[in-house]
């Protein structure tokens, strides 16, 4: 079974070795946007040979040809995630990590209407929100 990171790989004609089809494959599988470090951690329990700095590289690569989508969630460390046919933004929870992707007409609309307002036609955005689960308290102070 080719995965859709390798059959995207192939159809640039980008030539697959077994460890970059692995790394392709661990990338298709991931529902989360994992950083090199977890991307390694998932390979080399496929393959215990495969080495960082190989993970490190074929994530590049995959980048490079835009198969890849490299994001900064503010702790530092690069995530990465298939390059979505639909676009979506991230809203990062700072206790857990976990990230949650949402899509807004509105602010998609927003956006759009900002850059015009600028003498621009929007291209893209990159759109990251950051926060931390709501206690009851939190309702009543909003008022
Ligand atoms: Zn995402």
């Amino acid at each position: 079974m080719i995965s859709r990171i390798e059959q995207r790989c192939i159809d640039k004609g980008m030539k697959m070795t077994e460890q970059r089809r692995i790394i392709a494959r661990v990338l298709s599988d991931a529902d989360d946007h994992p950083d090199v470090e977890e991307v390694y951690r998932r390979s080399t329990a496929i393959d215990p040979h495969i080495s960082i700095a190989t993970v490190y590289r074929t994530v590049r690569l995959f980048e490079e040809a835009d198969i890849l989508e490299r994001h900064d969630f503010g702790d530092g460390r690069a995530r990465y995630e298939e390059s979505p046919n639909e676009h979506h933004d991230h809203l990062i929870d700072m206790q857990s990590g976990r990230v949650i992707e949402f899509t807004s007409p509105e602010i998609e609309a927003l956006q759009r209407e900002i850059a015009r307002r600028y003498g621009y036609r929007l291209v893209g955005h990159r759109l990251e929100l950051y926060g931390v689960p709501l206690t009851p308290g939190d309702e009543t102070e909003q008022k």
